[in-house]
């Protein structure tokens, strides 16, 4: 365990690999050898814009944090896991002491080492050190490129079993079918949603979500010349009503609206098709200042949620609706590369799309010497 190849932003456009020194690791801690890393929008957007929010890149970190791997050293005080064990990372590490984390919500504590989000590094490298309670085992038949999976899929249940607390029968609406809104899907659809109901502006990711998890799929019109955007949405959500059937109350109306494209328009007209009562989940980042209309929020009493990576028991959850065939991961890993092309699969990511011109859903990269096609 002599070196540690990792995969370096240095600034905004300026990435290098470096050979940097195998972490040390505390007692409570285990060394993991990553083998496979999901690319998420924020590592592409870290990339582009050296900032999210209040997180500025100041010093080279490593980036990536949707990764599972082989444990291949424990702590003194370690007793759940072993050497060789095959295990999904939670890529947060929180302090344990703070109220969010004593009161059960630890997504929420301000001192969260949270790998590759300014300045703690991320786990595109060899090795990368972890409290050991946060990683968690995976059943023998479940791979390690579906372990990597569980991290985007926990934000996904976080944000529908969690926060909007989705019951069997329920009927939900997702505006946004990227992954995470792929994956809010495919998690309504495991805890038992009658109608799940895809909400996109790209017609092939429409028809991906149909083919996958949406019973329903809903393409809004364009905006007209001169229309501001709550007129927009308030048209637009007329006729996805009259399209699609909903009614505004009764077994025909939407219990749950998860927003995961952070664009206005969407979050206005979810606003506007959900039913009196119901639930709104805000998942998608975009803008950051948005006009919502307030008014219907408050006369239909909206349950009006935010919702931030995944909390205590969603990787359980995850792992458990993989495991028992509910949720299929395997179709979202549309591209696949090695440790030495990590650049190319950020360039893939952001552009969305290969030179062969198949659209990403969600791009792999391996681990050092582990090659794209084993999916472990
Ligand atoms: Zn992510
Ligand atoms: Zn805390």
């Amino acid at each position: 365990m002599s070196d540690n190849p990792s995969f370096v932003l240095r600034g905004v456009e300026d990435v290098v690999y470096e050979q940097r020194p195998v972490p040390e690791i505390r007692d409570d801690e285990v060394l993991i050898e990553v083998k496979k890393t999901g690319i998420c929008g924020s590592d592409v957007h870290y990339l582009v814009a050296g900032r999210i929010a209040q997180f500025v890149v100041e010093k080279p970190m490593v980036l990536g944090h949707e990764s599972a791997g082989v444990v291949a050293k424990i702590g003194a005080k370690v007793k759940t896991l072993k050497v060789g064990d095959r295990v999904a990372l939670e890529p947060g590490a929180t302090c344990r002491v703070c109220d969010a984390c004593k009161s059960g919500r630890y997504e929420l504590c301000p001192d969260m080492v949270f790998a590759a989000t300014p300045p703690y590094d991320g786990t595109l490298a060899r090795y990368y050190p972890i409290p050991a309670d946060i990683c968690y085992k995976l059943p023998d038949h479940l791979t390690l490129e579906d372990g990597a999976m569980m991290e985007p899929l926990s934000v996904a249940i976080h944000a529908v079993a969690n926060i909007a607390q989705l019951r069997p029968n329920q009927s939900v609406a997702v505006f946004g079918a990227g992954p995470v809104g792929l994956l809010c899907m495919a998690a309504a659809r495991a805890l038992g949603a009658s109608r799940v109901i895809a909400v996109d502006i790209v017609p092939h990711r429409l028809e991906f979500a149909r083919s996958y998890a949406a019973t329903e799929a809903y393409l809004p019109p364009a905006p007209e010349a001169g229309e501001s955007r709550i007129r927009y949405s308030e048209r637009n959500a007329k006729l996805m009503m009259q399209t699609l059937g909903i009614a505004e109350r009764g077994p025909t109306a939407i219990d749950l609206v998860v927003d995961a494209s952070g664009a206005e328009v969407s979050i206005q007209t979810g606003i506007i098709i959900a039913k009196a009562g119901g639930t709104f989940v805000q998942l998608g980042m975009g803008s950051p200042e948005i006009v919502i209309p307030v008014t219907t929020l408050l006369t239909k009493e909206l349950n009006f949620k935010g919702s931030f990576r995944y909390g205590p028991g969603d990787y359980p959850l995850a792992i458990a609706l993989v495991s028992q065939g509910k949720i299929d991961l395997k179709p979202l890993v549309t591209h696949r590369f090695s440790f030495d092309q990590a650049i190319e699969a950020f360039q893939t990511t952001r552009v969305g799309k290969s030179a062969d011109g198949k659209g990403v859903i969600k791009a792999v990269i391996s681990g050092p010497d582990v090659s794209p096609d084993d999916l472990l």
